[in-house]
């Protein structure tokens, strides 16, 4: 039986009382975390096909670039990015009427607008699926049981009585969020409603093999090698701790003339030998050093990236980060390691 930690919501209303705020036409303000994934981006973009379809003006965020493998989907191109134009962005916040914040559920994820989502008075509706919220939202649905925002935003549109007006674009991005945060429905959240959600999509004329061959086999030669030379040199099993890590420096994705973005789904593939519960990816960045952790079973890596690098995320895929160097980080971890023993 799966362990949930149901969130007290009382700080927030339902997201059902928002409603009649989206009954006439406003400026809408969405934003998402930062270093945006397949969710974060899918449910961002799904979303504002959907409130411009309401007859809304939409503004889409993201903090920061979106990795490569998302920019084929339908709407990238109206997607403000904060670091290139932080003016618009601020501009657009100044004058929304309402601010819809997705899968994310601390203002500081967003980096650049901390201060401004903290302060503001213009009412946030936040739609996440994180543990432990911050208490400073006036409506949403907080859910950690749901495999992703994508299929929150489709119950969000449910909720409303629109599911007719999902549409192809609205289908393509939700099910790019939703095929991307259960690992293609393979992770523990992946529930019957993900399915019917799925189903539904499709029935609504999805063509969700294109969307695989767009996430999944859209590599480049050298990805493809770098990834052989990461699994032979780079990955270390602790098998008394049923742990897999796999450690990067700056050096090591230059070598191979990697981006970061290109290091994406490196951390399950410990997860993939027999044996191994809770996976390690240590990443030297040009300001900090990242660590991402994925779990099978209930070992609480949330809790271990809360504990140890000041992060947080899921029961089963969360991260953190680390100001000492690289090397000190990857010593650390596999001090704790040899402390703890994920069953
Ligand atoms: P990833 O390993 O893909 O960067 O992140 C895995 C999950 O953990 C995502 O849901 C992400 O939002 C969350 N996460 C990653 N880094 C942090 C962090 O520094 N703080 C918190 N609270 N969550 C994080
Ligand atoms: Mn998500």
């Amino acid at each position: 039986m799966k362990t949930y930690f149901r969130a007290n919501l009382q700080f927030m209303r339902p997201i059902q009382d928002a409603f009649p705020l989206l009954q006439t036409p406003k400026k809408i303000f969405i934003i998402t975390h930062h270093k945006p994934d397949g969710d974060a981006i899918g449910s961002m973009l799904g979303l504002s096909y959907f409130l411009k379809k309401m007859g809304h003006e939409v503004a889409a965020i993201e903090p920061s670039e979106m990795p490569e493998f998302l920019t084929w989907m339908p709407g990238v191109d109206g997607v403000l990015n904060y670091e290139e134009k932080p003016l618009l962005c601020e501009a657009a916040f100044n004058e929304a009427a309402l601010i819809f914040c997705l899968d994310f559920n601390d203002p500081s994820r967003t980096k650049y607008l901390t201060q401004q989502l903290e302060q503001t008075t213009t009412p946030k509706i936040i739609i996440d699926h994180h543990l432990f919220p911050k208490e400073c939202w006036d409506y949403g649905m907080i859910n950690s049981a749901k495999s992703s925002t994508s299929e929150m935003v489709y119950d969000f549109i449910n909720l409303m009585g629109k599911n007719e007006m999902i549409d192809n674009n609205i289908a393509t991005c939700l099910y790019t969020g939703l095929m991307t945060d259960t690992g293609s429905f393979r992770f523990s959240c992946t529930t019957d409603e993900t399915h019917l959600m799925a189903a539904d999509l499709k029935r609504k004329g999805l063509n969700h093999s294109i969307i695989h061959e767009h996430i999944n086999d859209s590599w480049s030669l050298k990805r493809m090698q770098f990834l052989g030379y990461v699994l032979l040199e780079k990955m270390e099993i602790f098998p008394k701790e049923h742990a897999g890590l796999i450690a990067l420096s700056k050096q090591d994705l230059k070598t191979f003339g990697m981006n970061i973005n290109e290091t994406e789904g490196l951390v399950n593939q410990p997860l993939c030998i027999k044996g191994v519960k809770f996976a390690t990816l240590i990443t030297e960045r040009t300001d900090e050093v990242r660590l991402s952790f994925r779990s099978k079973g209930d070992y609480d890596v949330n809790a271990f990236a809360r504990k140890y690098f000041n992060g947080g995320g899921h029961l089963n895929a969360s991260g953190g980060k680390s100001n000492s160097s690289f090397l000190e980080t990857v010593t650390y971890f596999k001090q704790i390691l040899s402390e703890i023993h994920p069953r």
